[in-house]
C-alpha cells in the first residue's frame, strides 16, 4: 500500500531543472530575500523561475508553527529585517513584475504577527508603481483584529489565507483552527470589501468529496471569492502522508462545482499552488471561465 501511494502517477512528473534557477537565486541572494518557491520546495519552481516569477517570503525563513505538510524550516526566527520591504520592491522592479505575491512564515512571536511588515512591503512595492497588483498570502495573525484590519487596508488588491484542508484533518495544521481561519477571511473582507479574498486547499490527505464541498460553502459564506486547489505532495518522509493522488478529472470536478456555487475564480489542478498563475484570478474572474 505504502509503495503504491508513494509512486507518483504519470500526471505528477514535472521536471525540476536547477540550472534554470540561477538568475533568480542570484537576485534573491543579492537582496537577502527568501522565496516560498525554494523554502517550500514547490514543484513549479523551474517553470515559474524560468518565467521570472517568484513568491516572496518575508519575515525570515523560520516558522514558529510546525505544520506536518509544510517543508518550510521551523525554529526561532530573528527580528524582521527593516530593509526587507525595500529589497522586495527592488527585486520586483528588476523582475518587471506586474502582479506580486508576498507571503510569510507564521510569526507567533511578534505582537502583530508581522502585519506592520506586510503593510510596509506593500507600501514599498506600490511606491514603485501604484498599478502593480499586490497579493498577500497571510497567516492567521492569531486573529488579531487590529493587525488584520491594517493588512486589509494596506493597499493590497488580493489577500489570501489558506484553510489548507477540511476541518477533520486539521491535525496536519498544528496551532491552526479551521473556524478561526474562516473568521480571519471574513474580517478581511468586512474591513475592506474592495479586497478580493482568496483561500487554498490541498487534496490527497484523505478528505471526502462532501467535506470539500462543505468547505467551499463555508468559504463562500465568509465572502471568499478565489480558491486554489492542488494535490498535496509530501516534501519528504516524516511529513504527513499522501493518502491519494487524485486524477486531473477530480480537480476539474471540484473546480466546476465551486464555480457553480458562486466563486469568482478557481484554479484547480494537481500542480496548482496558492500563487501558481496568480495573475489569472483577477483577469479571468469577470467571465468566470477556467
Ligand atoms: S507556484 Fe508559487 S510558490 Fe510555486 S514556484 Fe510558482 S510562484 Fe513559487
Amino acid at each position: 500500500m505504502q509503495n503504491t501511494i508513494r509512486r507518483k502517477p504519470e500526471w505528477l512528473r514535472k521536471k525540476i531543472t536547477p540550472s534554470s534557477h540561477k538568475a533568480m537565486e542570484a537576485l534573491m541572494g543579492e537582496r537577502h530575500l527568501h522565496t516560498v518557491c525554494e523554502e517550500a520546495i514547490c514543484p513549479n519552481i523551474s517553470e515559474c523561475f524560468r518565467q521570472k516569477v517568484a513568491t516572496f517570503m518575508i519575515l525570515g525563513a523560520l516558522c514558529t508553527r510546525a505544520c506536518t505538510f509544510c517543508a518550510v524550516s521551523k525554529g526561532r526566527p530573528a527580528a524582521p529585517d527593516a530593509q526587507e520591504p525595500e529589497n522586495v520592491a527592488q527585486a520586483v522592479r528588476r523582475l518587471g513584475l506586474r502582479h506580486v505575491v508576498i507571503t510569510s512564515v507564521t510569526r507567533d512571536d511578534l505582537n502583530d504577527g508581522g502585519a506592520a511588515h506586510f503593510c510596509e512591503t506593500v507600501r514599498a512595492v506600490k511606491a514603485l508603481d501604484e498599478s502593480i497588483v499586490v497579493e498577500l498570502l497571510i497567516p492567521d495573525l492569531k486573529e488579531n483584529q487590529a493587525a488584520l484590519e491594517a493588512v486589509a487596508r494596506s493597499g493590497a488588491e488580493i489577500i489570501g489565507h489558506n484553510v489548507e484542508t477540511v476541518p477533520r484533518l486539521y491535525h496536519v495544521r498544528k496551532g491552526a483552527d479551521y473556524e478561526r481561519s474562516l473568521r480571519v477571511l471574513k474580517m478581511l473582507s468586512d474591513t475592506n470589501p474592495a479586497v478580493a479574498t482568496k483561500s487554498g486547499i490541498m487534496l490527497g490527505l484523505g478528505e471526502r468529496e462532501e467535506e470539500v464541498l462543505a468547505l467551499m460553502r463555508d468559504l463562500l459564506d465568509v465572502g471568499c471569492r478565489y480558491l486554489s486547489i492542488g494535490q498535496y505532495l509530501a516534501p519528504a518522509s516524516g511529513y504527513a502522508e499522501v493518502v491519494e493522488y487524485l486524477p486531473p478529472e477530480r480537480f476539474e470536478f471540484f473546480r466546476s462545482a465551486g464555480m457553480e456555487m458562486g466563486f469568482d475564480y478557481i484554479k484547480s489542478s494537481p500542480y496548482t499552488r496558492s500563487s501558481y498563475m496568480a495573475h489569472e484570478y483577477r483577469k479571468r474572474s469577470d467571465n468566470k471561465e477556467a
